[in-house]
């Protein structure tokens, strides 16, 4: 049989094949759909407060997810998650171990900020989980680094301390999830610094080889 014959033939006997309209979705049009509902989100009462919804960053085809922790007054302004003194940090140092900015996935727990950057609450932290929890189903990382003890807490549930946790390695979501500092607890302590480039430097070895 020719291979027209062979089309044919298979159009005939198989009629149209239907493909679900969500398959034909690509990573883009799905962060996007979760940007759309995250940014007339008023679940918590963080939205009275916002100026931008700070949903995420980077490539959603990356193997690599940070999480942080909430947006700070610059990224409030921006739209954009790690664009202040603690994003700075953390890009300087990611760079220094091969990491750039463009092949990861950056976002943080909560999508608005907190009235004077006080901490995250319980509730809006578990309200604002269901944004965290679809970017991770969409992007699918093979490793998620926590950056900080809210990070730790919503995605392990995991209420010890960072310098217990960063030494070990856990698995949910499909993913390696690995715990470090938050960037801007570097800034706070210098003398953390050493540790926070060691669990650097450990990512990177695992993104770039
Ligand atoms: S912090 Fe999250 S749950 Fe609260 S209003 Fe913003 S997007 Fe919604």
């Amino acid at each position: 049989m020719s291979l027209k014959k062979a089309i044919e033939f298979l159009v005939e006997t198989l009629g149209e094949i239907e493909i679900p309209a969500g398959e034909l979705k690509t990573k883009e049009d799905k962060i996007r759909e979760v940007y759309e509902e995250a940014s007339r989100c008023k679940k918590c009462p963080l939205w009275r407060g916002r100026k931008k919804m700070v949903f995420g960053h980077g490539n959603p085809y990356s193997r690599v997810l940070f999480v942080g922790e909430a947006p700070g007054e610059d990224e409030d302004r921006i739209g954009i998650p790690f664009v202040g003194r603690a994003g700075s940090k953390l890009a300087q140092i990611m760079l220094k171990y091969g990491i750039k900015r463009e092949n990861i996935y950056i976002t943080n727990t909560l999508k608005c900020r907190p009235p004077s950057n006080r901490d995250p609450k319980p509730e809006e932290l578990q309200e604002c989980f269901k944004y965290l929890k679809k970017q991770i189903e969409i992007i699918s990382p093979a490793i998620i680094l926590c950056l900080g003890r809210y990070a730790s807490l919503v995605i392990l549930g995991e209420k010890r301390g960072i310098s217990y946790l960063r030494q070990g390695e856990f698995y949910r979501f499909g993913a390696r999830i690995f715990v470090t500092y938050h960037p801007s607890a570097i800034l706070r302590k210098p003398n953390l610094t050493p540790l926070f480039e060691e669990d650097i430097e450990r990512v990177s070895k695992l993104i770039l080889k």
